[in-house]
């Protein structure tokens, strides 16, 4: 079986939300420098580079990543390329030819290119408004992933998550898509078991069908 890996490298160089830390990974115990073994340390927020939103993002008392079932993360996916489109809308999405009782569906657009071109973070990225998130509840999907670090605009990120988040919907989000074509996939993302997070960071890979 042929997997791509459509996760980003988890580093001190990742572009990370305004605001928050930038990404840590040192050494604290080197072999080369006497130590008896390599360890490292990390810090960084649970919405770094790849990762989860739990409904409890966005929502109060809504799911935390540790409780999302298994079954949820693991299945059936779909890449739908909007890689000319400039904004995720309802009327993108109807015209998209998106195949009926889709459940999990990813959006490759033209972000997949940001790793690689933009080191810093970039404000001017392709997102989901509030109509588009309301159209995915309406069809049942029930995981959304994109390729930058929020499904939602940057200047106004509280509707389509609460829309998302609010129904039940999965977000995975910070996915690289930029070696994947249209089509269906098996996709496996499991977050860490973070117990009671709003998040975590995931190995998320497609696999050929
Ligand atoms: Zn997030």
């Amino acid at each position: 079986m042929r997997f791509i890996d459509i996760s980003v490298s988890i580093s001190p160089q990742l572009p990370v939300w305004p605001g928050d830390d930038t990404v840590v990974v040192e050494q604290v115990s080197t072999i080369a420098e006497g130590d008896e073994s390599n360890v490292s340390r990390m810090a960084c927020t649970v919405h770094t580079g790849t990762h989860l939103d739990a409904p409890r993002h966005f929502i109060e008392g809504g799911l935390t990543v540790d409780e999302i079932p298994i079954r949820r993360l693991i299945g059936r996916a779909y890449v739908i390329d909007l890689t000319e489109v400039d904004l995720i809308s309802a009327s993108v999405l109807e015209n998209a030819g998106i195949p009926p009782r889709t459940r999990r569906i990813l959006f490759k657009t033209r972000n997949s290119a940001l790793w690689t071109a933009q080191k810093q973070f970039t404000a001017d990225y392709v997102s989901v408004d509030s109509s588009a998130a309301r159209w995915l509840v309406q069809k049942g999907v029930q995981l959304v992933g994109v390729d930058y670090l929020s499904v939602s605009a940057y200047e106004d990120p509280v509707p389509t998550h609460q829309i998302l988040l609010g129904a039940d919907i999965l977000v995975l989000e910070g996915l690289d898509l930029s070696a994947v074509n249209q089509g269906r996939y098996t996709l496996y993302c499991l977050p860490l078991k973070i117990l009671n997070a709003d998040g975590a960071p995931v190995r998320a890979v497609l696999a050929g069908v």
